[in-house]
């Protein structure tokens, strides 16, 4: 399959519009996957390129802006000078937690639409996981002591505010090439964290949350569906505890709202609009937009990610479509057709970084994309996030200066 891999005819097109507007997602596109959260890095260079670029940028990501393993702690140790980042906005604008986290670049954080109790469920989570944790990995590695065990949790669990995580990579590199204990683990911590769900129906909590499984095969019955682990791609590495509705095609809406609002002094849905009163599916979505943007008010909106997958089922010859960057992207491209705007669509492979997932060099788009996508990206940067994070760099100083001209 033949893919793009020039961006200079996309930059320009960039460059010549009047308003423009970058969603991205962060881990695996600016900053490269590593096995353990705790240890990501980001270039220093980004952050100011980042900040170039006003409110023309925001991230959207399923991690967290604070808390100690957020995005704003791996900005503050990259600075290394905490009231630098603040005086000059060095946080990264947008939303966290699939859409329910805001912040400004001063690192203002706002989250609407969630209930007392739901905030206290989801500071249960972690504990109930840990308790869980111990059992499923003392039956699958008994050998191991409880100190390992121990050390295996804390890199495992990720205790986050509005989105607790469960994490395979720690277990996957201690089962190696063993592929059935590979399954066995995402078998098993599926099932541990659907016994959670089911904790927060009995509390009365029945349409507050879902799993969202990354990377997954799309959905079935509402629920998405993992990917298993094979010899060339490790499946799923990570289950979300989320509130519902929180996912990021939602997220544009809020962002547009937002960014709309910040050069028109009025946001277009309104001051109290939020993930939880979000239309649902794409179509409602693209109609909604229709009702209360007018098209000389809508930018060009470019989108990047690096989590999306396609996989082959050779029994119906069909594609299961899925990535937690799917739902987004292809939110922006259709809703770029609807009001004859060339929406830009970006992925970055991070297959180079130290989890293993299909490379474009390797093998094409295949596990990622296919012929009969829907989605279609105009930019694939097969290097990974340092050939985006450049790239993004010098896009960022063009745009000043041009911005800036007068
Ligand atoms: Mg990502």
């Amino acid at each position: 399959m033949n893919f793009v891999t020039n961006p200079f005819e996309v930059e320009s097109k960039i460059l010549g519009s009047k308003n423009i507007f970058i969603i991205q997602d962060i881990d695996g596109v600016c900053i490269p996957l590593v096995k353990d959260p705790m240890n990501r890095k980001i270039s220093k260079d980004y952050i100011f390129a980042a900040r170039k670029f006003k409110n023309e940028f925001s991230v959207l990501t399923c991690g967290e802006h604070e808390g100690k393993r957020g995005v704003n702690r791996i900005i503050e140790r990259c600075i290394n000078n905490i009231s630098e980042v603040k005086e000059k906005g060095l946080y990264l604008r947008g939303l966290a937690a699939c859409g329910v986290e805001y912040q400004d670049n001063i690192a203002n954080t706002s989250f609407e639409g969630i209930t007392k109790e739901e905030l206290e469920f989801l500071s249960k989570v972690p504990k109930m996981m840990r308790s869980k944790f111990k059992k499923i990995v003392n039956y699958l590695f008994p050998r191991l002591k409880e100190i390992e065990i121990n050390s295996h949790a804390i890199k495992s669990i990720c205790e986050t505010k509005f989105s607790p995580t469960i994490n395979f990579n720690s277990l996957f590199e201690l089962s190696k090439n063993d592929l059935k204990k590979r399954r066995q683990i995402q078998e098993m911590f599926e099932i541990m964290m659907n016994e959670i769900l089911i904790c927060a129906e009995k509390e009365g909590l029945s349409r507050s949350f879902f799993l969202h499984i990354s990377p997954n095969l799309g959905k079935k019955n509402d629920c998405e569906i993992i990917k298993y682990s094979t010899k060339d791609d490790i499946g799923s590495t990570d289950i979300q505890f989320l509130l519902e509705g929180a996912v990021k095609d939602s997220g544009v809406l809020f962002l547009l709202n937002e960014y709309i609002g910040s050069i028109k002094g009025e946001k277009p849905f309104g001051e109290k609009f939020n993930f939880r009163n979000s239309p649902r599916t794409l179509e409602e979505k693209i109609s909604f937009c229709r009702q209360y943007i007018n098209h000389e008010d809508m930018p060009l909106i470019i989108g990047v990610g690096d989590t999306v997958t396609s996989t082959f089922n050779a029994k119906d010859k069909t594609h299961s479509r899925g990535g937690s960057d799917r739902s987004f992207l292809e939110f922006i491209q259709l809703l770029g057709k609807s009001y004859g705007i060339d929406n830009k669509i970006i992925f970055v492979d991070s297959s180079y970084g130290e989890v293993f997932r299909p490379s474009t060099k390797e093998t094409g788009l295949v596990g990622i994309t296919d012929k009969r996508d829907n989605l279609k990206f105009d930019i694939v940067f097969q290097n990974g996030p340092n050939e985006y994070v450049n790239w993004f760099i010098n896009l960022a100083i063009k745009r000043y200066k041009i911005k800036n001209k007068n």
